[in-house]
């Protein structure tokens, strides 16, 4: 069984998400498929697909407008949440120790967090890749192994790019080992940047690869169908 996760970002309306749902309600896989929505399209959760969050507040209630809890996250029966990912880092100055805390706060509601990792592209051009990646995860990853980790080189989202078969070989044995050495045993590890219906069957067929978390290609049934279809 491998986890294919979706990543809607900021996109989808309830037609959009009911037109989706339906056109994937009588795919026959044997993997796991989420899809992480906007608060918005979070209810509703009816058609046999798994249904995520992309945010969680690492505070479970109180004065901070505009957040979402752990709490009411468990509330609307969600089971899984990204945390991390490089747009939020990015956009809204996410720091590791940030990132642990909203998984911590995931946990503690029952909910698994897909933790997000990733170089830059400064970082893989100076060499960095694999001591960037590392403190990352070692900064990021809560006490309690209840976590799946999603590696996703920040060049490569979006862009159509992707690392080597040797690169990401290495980079995920890389992941495992670390997580073995903090006593983290089982960890679904997850691929993320620029998978689509022509590259998923490769990186999901790297040693310690576990899924796939997939943007752009995500958002409609026409493409994100050929890749569950293409793991199957
Ligand atoms: C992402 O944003 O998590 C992602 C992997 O995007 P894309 O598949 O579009 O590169």
């Amino acid at each position: 069984m491998k986890f294919i996760v979706g990543n809607w970002k900021m996109n989808g309306t309830w037609d959009e998400k009911e037109t989706f749902l339906k056109a994937l309600k009588n795919v026959k896989t044997n993997n796991k498929i989420i899809i992480c929505m906007p608060f918005t399209l979070l209810y509703g959760n009816d058609h046999g697909i798994t249904i995520g969050a992309q945010n969680i507040s690492e505070y479970n209630n109180g004065a901070y407008t505009g957040d979402i809890s752990g709490k009411m996250l468990k509330d609307a029966d969600i089971k899984y949440v990204l945390v991390g990912h490089s747009e939020r880092r990015l956009y809204h100055n996410e720091t590791n120790a940030i990132v642990k805390a909203k998984a911590n706060a995931a946990i503690k509601n029952g909910i698994t967090p897909i933790i997000c990792i990733g170089e830059t592209a400064t970082d893989k051009n100076a060499g960095r890749t694999m001591t960037v990646v590392k403190k990352m995860l070692l900064e990021c990853i809560p006490k309690t192994c209840k976590y799946i980790i999603a590696y996703e080189p920040r060049w490569a989202i979006g862009s159509g790019k992707t690392p080597t078969k040797e690169e990401i070989t290495a980079i995920f044995e890389m992941i495992h080992k670390t997580l073995h050495q903090v006593g983290c045993e089982n960890i679904a590890l997850l691929y993320g940047g620029s998978v689509d219906s022509t590259n998923a069957k490769q990186f999901a067929n790297v040693p310690h690869v576990d899924g796939l978390l997939v943007g752009g290609a995500s958002l409609k049934s026409d493409t994100f169908l050929p890749i569950i279809k293409s793991i199957d």
